[in-house]
C-alpha cells in the first residue's frame, strides 16, 4: 500500500510555475527547494492512496480558498529563506 502526500504535488507544480514571482532575495535552485521544504512543514497534508482519491483531493486543493492559503504559506516561507539562505557564496 502507498499513500501519497497530494500536497507535495500542488506545492511542486506552484513553485514551477510562479518561482519567478515569489517575492524572495534569491532565486536560486536551493532557495527554491528551502522554500517548497518549509512551505510543506506549514500545510496540512492531503494525503491519497488511489489515483481517483488523488484528483479528488488535487481538485479540493486548487479552490480559490485553498490557493490563497497555499500562496500565504509560500509567501512567508519565502520570507523566512530569503532571511536565512541556506546557500553558499552569499
Ligand atoms: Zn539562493
Amino acid at each position: 500500500m502507498t499513500s501519497h502526500n497530494v500536497m507535495e504535488d500542488v506545492v511542486y507544480e506552484y513553485l514551477e510555475k510562479h518561482w519567478r514571482d515569489i517575492p524572495v532575495a534569491c532565486h536560486c535552485d536551493q532557495c527554491k527547494t528551502d522554500v517548497y521544504t518549509l512551505s510543506l512543514n506549514h500545510l496540512t497534508p492531503y494525503y491519497a492512496n488511489t489515483v481517483s482519491g488523488a484528483m479528488y483531493a488535487k481538485a479540493d486543493l486548487m479552490t480559490v480558498q485553498s490557493r490563497a492559503n497555499i500562496l500565504a504559506v509560500l509567501t512567508t516561507s519565502a520570507k523566512t529563506v530569503s532571511q536565512h539562505p541556506h546557500h553558499a557564496n552569499n
